[in-house]
């Protein structure tokens, strides 16, 4: 079989009977998987895409300004329309049979919320909080049932509290 492109992403289970959270990575399986992506990475006939959050952490991209997309680049709309933030946050914002969109995107108040990242407590003085954007809403929602704590699939033992060069937490409103 030929390959031309892998795309890899991590399972999330909103949605599904809660024993189904048994079959999510823990943490260290996460890392040890990009590691591994990473060691092959460019060793490869085929493309590698990874648009994880935290991917971006073991590419040692910290001078970029990305992370999880929900609140920032991106909504998604159902047939009927009911808005999400995200096609794996499954936690309606809107209906584009009644709302602009427009307004949903400026007003909702759980849009305004996801892309502020100082409202990530556990997150907001980690060195990493412009890379990864405190990891992906979706695992933290699945996993954990918390919007803005910590992704529990990170895989840093202990936030890097900011020292020497402050870096400010980018804010896009
Ligand atoms: S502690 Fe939060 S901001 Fe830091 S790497 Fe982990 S998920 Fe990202």
């Amino acid at each position: 079989m030929d390959i031309t492109r892998l795309a890899v992403g991590r399972f999330i289970p909103f949605g599904l009977d809660e024993g189904f959270r048994d079959q999510a990575l823990e943490a260290s399986e996460v890392e040890s998987l990009f590691t591994i992506l990473s060691e092959i990475e460019g060793h490869v006939d085929f493309e590698l895409s990874c648009k994880d959050p935290l991917w971006a952490i073991r590419k040692d991209r910290d001078h970029v300004y990305s992370g999880c997309s929900v609140g920032n680049f991106l909504l998604d709309v159902l047939v009927d329309g009911t808005v999400l933030p995200c096609r794996r946050l499954p936690i309606p914002v809107g209906n584009m049979n009644q709302d602009r969109l427009v307004d949903v995107w400026l007003f909702s108040p759980l849009m305004r919320s996801l892309r502020n990242r100082e409202d990530l407590e556990e997150c907001r003085a980690c060195l990493h909080i412009n890379t990864c954007g405190g990891g992906c809403r979706g695992v933290a929602w699945g996993l954990a049932n918390e919007l803005l704590k910590r992704d529990p699939q990170c895989f840093l033992d202990s936030k890097p509290i900011k020292t020497g060069l402050d870096r400010r937490i980018v804010k896009i409103s």
